[in-house]
C-alpha cells in the first residue's frame, strides 16, 4: 500500500530513508534548508522543499499534519531536531521517528513524544557485529535489549527436515516467523514445511535462545 512520509533533513541518513521509501513507491516530501540537497532530492522524491522545519508556520504551509508518517533526520544540529520533534508532536503527526545524535538527545526527544528514537551508527554496528561473529547469521535486528529477530542460513544438518521435527520452539523457545528460499517468502510455515540447505530462516527469540539455536541447533 502506498504510504505518505515527510523526511526531514537530507544528510546520508535522511538521504538514505527518502530514497529507499521513494523507490519503493511511497510518496515521499523530502526537506532541507540547504538548496542544494533539496535540488540532488527532486529526482528522489515526490516533492522536494527548501524549508526550515524548526519553523511552524512553514510546517503548517507544508501540509505536515496530513502526513501520518515524519522521521527527523537532522543531523549535528541538536537544537533544530528537538524543535522540530516538539513541534510535529504539537501538531499530532502520529509517528515522528527521530535519528539521535547521543544519549542525551534520545532523553529529550523520547521525554517529547518522539515514537522511535533511531541510532544508525550504534545499531549497524550490532548488526555488523553479529555478521562478523557467525557464518550463519545474514541479518539480525534487534527488538529490545533482550529480544531480537535473525536471519539464519540453514546448514545441511537440518536439510530435508520438518519444521515439527526440528522441535525449536520446544528446544530452543524461538519461533519461525518465516522462510526465504530464493526470491520465495513463506510466512508462518506450517509444522510440516521442509526445511532445505540454503534457506534463510527467519527467527523470533530471546537473544539467549536464538544463540543456542544458532550454535546447537543449526
Ligand atoms: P547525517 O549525519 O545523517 O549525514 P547531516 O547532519 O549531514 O546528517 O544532515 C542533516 C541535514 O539536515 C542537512 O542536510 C541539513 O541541511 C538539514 N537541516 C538542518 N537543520 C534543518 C532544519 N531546521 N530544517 C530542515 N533541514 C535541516
Amino acid at each position: 500500500m502506498k504510504k505518505q512520509f515527510a523526511v526531514v533533513g537530507l544528510g546520508r541518513f535522511g538521504g538514505s530513508v527518502c530514497k529507499e521509501l521513494y523507490k519503493m513507491g511511497h510518496e515521499v516530501l523530502a526537506i532541507d534548508t540547504n538548496e542544494d540537497k533539496v535540488n540532488d532530492f527532486a529526482r528522489y522524491s515526490t516533492h522536494a522543499v527548501v524549508a526550515n522545519a524548526t519553523d511552524e508556520n512553514t510546517l503548517l504551509s507544508l501540509g505536515i499534519r496530513n502526513f501520518e508518517h515524519v522521521i527527523v533526520a537532522i543531523g549535528d544540529n541538536i537544537q533544530a531536531s528537538i524543535l522540530c520533534t516538539l513541534l510535529l508532536k504539537e501538531l499530532k503527526v502520529k509517528q515522528v521517528w527521530v535519528k539521535a545524535q547521543n544519549q542525551y538527545h534520545h532523553k529529550v526527544v523520547e521525554k517529547i513524544g518522539a515514537d522511535r528514537i533511531i541510532h544508525p551508527e550504534h545499531d549497524m554496528g550490532i548488526r555488523i557485529a553479529h555478521y562478523l561473529a557467525s557464518e550463519k547469521i545474514i541479518d539480525y535486528i534487534e527488538l529490545s535489549p533482550e529480544y531480537s529477530i535473525v536471519e539464519l542460513l540453514a546448514t545441511e544438518k537440518v536439510s530435508n527436515q520438518t519444521i515439527a521435527k526440528q522441535d525449536i520452539r520446544a528446544k530452543f523457545g524461538c519461533t519461525i516467523l518465516g522462510i526465504k528460499r530464493g526470491e520465495e517468502i513463506i510466512i508462518s510455515p506450517p509444522p510440516d514445511q521442509l526445511i532445505l540447505e540454503k534457506d534463510i530462516i527467519i527467527i523470533i527469540g530471546s537473544n539467549k535462545d536464538l544463540k543456542r539455536f544458532e550454535e546447537e541447533g543449526l
